[in-house]
């Protein structure tokens, strides 16, 4: 495995989500891709992902929209249950109301519809090349381009590496020597259900938030409306250190003895959840070294209060395409510098709303009745304009609010 050093290649490494968006959005513009993945090929641990306007906009302007057909539903709303007494506290408009409002629509779909949607449009693209079982575990840069070492001992030669490789980035940490994580003492649980085995007062079609006291429940359809995706977030250490491992189903029945009844059938239900404890940069990640950058959770992992960590790394694949576009292999490195420059204050923003809006979810006490009076007392499409500034996202606005005209 390599190839000519100064040449166009461009390797990227890890095809999640940011990597097969950013190799496919690479590809469009007539970049030669070379994806390396340390698995044995592209999979996706069962669970849902909710893709808002900013994103669904990018999948449809890369050409994914038609390979998931079927596959995706379009919520109605966002329902906001209070998850003690059962009370709906309020009802955000999706559907028809948010699709006009930024032109395009809000999605929930399964994560392995999703990656297989991405991986069919990389596949047959003749300017990408993937290669599994390649483990990225070393990188150099030099003015003449990078070298990346993988685990086999191979090494591989090409004008820059982008690194798309996930929360636990080798290349943030091994080659940017950034610090380790931190456990925020949250864990989050996830599992999937047919449709028809929901009880019956619970929506098989809005995306719905059930709000308690230090945790939240979230469930949305997936899979064309077939089946359900819940995820239940917790705070409490005690839960300890897990990173995608199967959970004690009684871990999850014995935190939810005192919910809304329909919330705590619901739960009830799932013979098999999954555990991801969440974890944090314990400081600011340099993104770019040269010829090198980082991109997608690899670079600003979100909380996943505002269901926004993938959406960001499909908004990272078109900026970074659009910014070499036309490059010169002279002129990488400025070009990566500029991503970082236009991608931070935006991600910046979402890891910090994410964040914030975690402890609004979990509050308890006055702080909590004064949430729930703020969400009784505040019109719907209010709340939803607040929001305006993450799914009214445009590519060219952005590049455009940087002065990009030039490339
Ligand atoms: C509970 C929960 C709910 C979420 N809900 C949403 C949501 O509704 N909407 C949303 O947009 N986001 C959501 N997110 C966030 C989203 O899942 C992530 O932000 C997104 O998956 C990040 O994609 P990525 O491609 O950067 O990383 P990953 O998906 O982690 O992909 C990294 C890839 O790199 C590979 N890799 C790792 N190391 C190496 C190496 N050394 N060499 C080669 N390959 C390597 C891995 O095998 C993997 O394939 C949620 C997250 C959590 C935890």
């Amino acid at each position: 495995m390599s190839s000519a050093r100064g040449d166009s290649e461009i390797l990227i490494a890890g095809a999640g989500i940011a990597g097969l968006a950013t190799a496919l959005a690479l590809a469009r513009s007539g970049h030669g891709v070379t994806l390396l993945e340390k698995r044995s090929g592209v999979s996706q641990d069962g669970a849902g992902i909710q893709i808002g306007p900013n994103g669904s906009r990018i999948l449809q302007s890369l050409g994914v929209t038609a390979k998931l057909q079927g596959k995706i539903a379009q919520p109605s709303a966002i329902r906001v249950m209070d998850g003690v007494s059962g009370r709906n506290l309020t009802r955000l408009p999706l559907g028809e109301t948010i699709e006009r409002r930024h032109g395009a629509p809000y999605w929930v779909l399964h994560r392995a519809d999703l990656h297989e949607a991405l991986l069919t449009c990389v596949e047959t693209h003749p300017n990408v090349t993937i290669c599994y079982d390649a483990d990225v575990v070393a990188a150099r840069s030099d003015d003449a381009g990078v070298t990346v070492g993988l685990s086999s001992g191979e090494t591989i030669e090409a004008a820059l590496l982008v690194g798309a490789d996930g929360l636990w980035s080798t290349v943030r940490t091994r080659v940017m020597g950034a610090a380790p994580l931190v456990f925020t003492g949250k864990s989050a649980f996830r599992a999937l259900l047919p449709a028809a085995a929901a009880p019956p007062s619970i929506s098989l079609s809005d995306t719905t938030i059930w709000l308690r006291p230090q945790a939240h429940v979230v469930h949305y359809p997936v899979r064309g409306g077939d089946e359900l995706a819940i995820v239940a977030i917790f705070d409490d250490q005690a839960l300890g250190e897990t990173w995608a491992g199967d959970a004690d189903k009684t871990a999850i029945t014995a935190r939810t003895r005192h919910v809304a009844s329909p919330l705590r059938d619901l739960l009830q239900q799932p013979d098999r959840w999954r555990q991801w404890s969440l974890y944090t940069p314990a400081s600011a990640v340099t993104w770019t070294s040269g010829r090198i950058v980082l991109i997608g959770d690899a670079a600003h992992p979100p909380l996943p209060f505002l269901a926004q960590g993938g959406v960001m790394a499909l908004e990272d694949a078109v900026i970074l395409a659009a910014l070499l576009q036309n490059a010169s292999p002279a002129q990488l490195p400025e070009r990566l510098q500029r991503f970082e420059a236009i991608r931070r204050p935006r991600t910046t923003r979402v890891m910090q709303a994410s964040a914030r809006n975690g402890q609004i979810y979990h509050q308890d006490g006055w702080k909590r009745r004064a949430r729930d009076a703020v969400l009784a007392a505040t019109p719907p499409h209010i709340l939803m304009q607040r929001y305006d500034w993450l799914y009214g996202w445009t590519a060219a606005g952005e590049l455009h609010r940087a002065g990009v005209i030039d490339l």
